[in-house]
């Protein structure tokens, strides 16, 4: 049975035996040619990373026309606090959305303070690929509401952990984002804060990740 780390932008796990990991590819900022030999990556414009939008997007489209082992779109999404002007970051968002639809591929979503633009998106859009917030460090509260639109979440070194035990057991990730450390911190701390031994854990997340990308 493999870890699974669904989202990183470091390199502290690799060549470890027994751990999957998705490497984010930030389209704009990372050189895509760097990723193409990992058996899986994401990739997406980040908002705090738009810059030649049309470039950018045609970026994107080359590389999942011509990678399977792109397994996710993101990180995409929406942030109040930093990045492009909200109005330019919601157009580029949407344009993601639609090539997560196309592509069938997951969503993988980056959201800081805009979680009312966020579900009003997944309201009209009605999406049939999973939106997945990765990096979730919200309350209870706010888990309940993305889970009941039917989001998952992904979980780093920081997070609430009633908001875990919400999303536990079918909606949850694990991931170790720009963290220097390897997964298995964070399942541990994960399987701390629901009180579970670390075997049922790293089976429910296999289960989780296989039903994602159906593999
Ligand atoms: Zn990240």
């Amino acid at each position: 049975m493999n870890y699974y780390n669904l989202h990183t932008h470091c390199t502290t796990d690799d060549h470890t035996v027994g751990i999957i990991t998705i490497h984010n590819c930030l389209i704009g900022r990372d050189r895509p040619d760097g990723f193409l030999a990992y058996p899986f990556f994401s990739a997406g414009i980040h908002p705090w990373y738009i810059e030649n939008v049309d470039k950018q997007l045609q970026q994107l489209e080359t590389l999942l026309e011509s990678h399977a082992q792109l397994l996710l779109i993101g990180e995409a999404g929406l942030d109040k606090l930093k990045g492009a002007e909200l109005s330019l970051q919601q157009t580029v968002f949407e344009r993601q959305i639609a090539l997560s639809e196309a592509f069938e591929k997951p969503l993988l979503i980056h959201c800081v303070k805009a979680w009312d633009e966020l579900l009003a998106l997944h309201k009209s859009i009605k999406p049939r690929m999973p939106w997945i917030i990765h990096g979730f460090r919200g309350s209870a509260q706010l888990a309940e509401q993305l889970l009941q639109h039917g989001f998952r979440l992904s979980f780093g070194t920081r997070f609430h952990p009633e908001a875990l035990r919400m999303a536990w057991p079918e909606h949850c990730f694990a991931e170790t984002d720009d963290a220097s450390v390897s997964v298995l911190t964070v399942y541990r701390q994960m399987a701390a804060a629901l009180s579970l031994d670390e075997a049922t854990l790293k089976a429910e997340i296999a289960t989780n990740f296989r039903q994602l990308f159906t593999l």
